[in-house]
């Protein structure tokens, strides 16, 4: 598995982590302009660092749901093109907004993510989503937005079991969820996150094509 143009593994003290060039978002350590990505608070730097083939070059267009206060999002804008960045609460947004004033790629939208149609004038067609909701009906979500994907684009998506039920075996919910996103996409991969995110579930998926 090829990393990203833009993403590479650099010492931190003597240890080597994924790193982004950008500023600093979250207080990880940072060698010149270099910040180390930290997988235990990013799915989608857990879903690097196991090695799920992402089919991430560098440069793409993104559509990142669930962006939260720019943790992962902020890594993404430093090697992606440009990345539309959706949260729906007031108090991360703040956040995001700070991490996006020396990210001139980076374009946060306060909407919510089941309902498209509030930021669908906004986003153009875009080669990947990346997801991170953890809200219940998380497949509906990638379902429901994989309208923006172009036809060769990726989903990246963390699954996590407990936002859709607690109770359950985390395996029989990651089995609905990826027979719900079936409706939608091709899936390509999936990959348990542990050890860095318990119970959740990484999948890569592409669009299906138009009959
Ligand atoms: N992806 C973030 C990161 O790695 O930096 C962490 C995301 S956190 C696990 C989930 C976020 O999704 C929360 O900030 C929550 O407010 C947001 N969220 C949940 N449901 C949403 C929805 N329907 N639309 C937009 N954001 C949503």
């Amino acid at each position: 598995m090829t990393l990203p143009d833009g993403v590479e593994r650099r010492g931190f003290d003597g240890t080597e982590r994924l790193a982004t060039r950008g500023e600093p978002v979250y207080g990880e350590p940072t060698d010149g302009e270099w910040r180390a990505w930290n997988p235990h608070r990013s799915k989608l730097g857990a879903m690097l660092e196991l090695g799920l083939d992402t089919g991430l070059a560098g440069g793409e267009n993104v559509l990142y749901l669930g962006a939260a206060a720019g943790t992962t999002v902020s890594h993404v804008a430093d090697f992606a093109g440009p990345t539309y960045a959706v949260e729906f609460a007031a108090r991360p947004m703040r956040d995001l907004l700070d991490a996006s004033e020396s990210r001139p790629r980076l374009f946060p939208l306060l909407a919510d993510a089941r309902s498209p149609e509030e930021y669908a004038h906004v986003v153009e067609p875009v080669d990947v989503i990346v997801q991170d909701v953890a809200t219940r009906g998380q497949a509906t979500v990638a379902t429901t937005n994989a309208r923006f994907l172009r036809e060769d684009g990726r989903l990246l998506m963390a699954v996590k079991a407990r936002s859709e039920d607690v109770t359950r075996d985390p395996e029989a919910v990651f089995a609905d969820a990826l027979d719900e996103l079936r409706e939608a996409y091709e899936i390509l991969d999936t990959e348990r996150l542990t050890p860095y995110h318990d119970d959740h579930l990484g999948v890569v998926a592409r669009p299906l094509s138009e009959p």
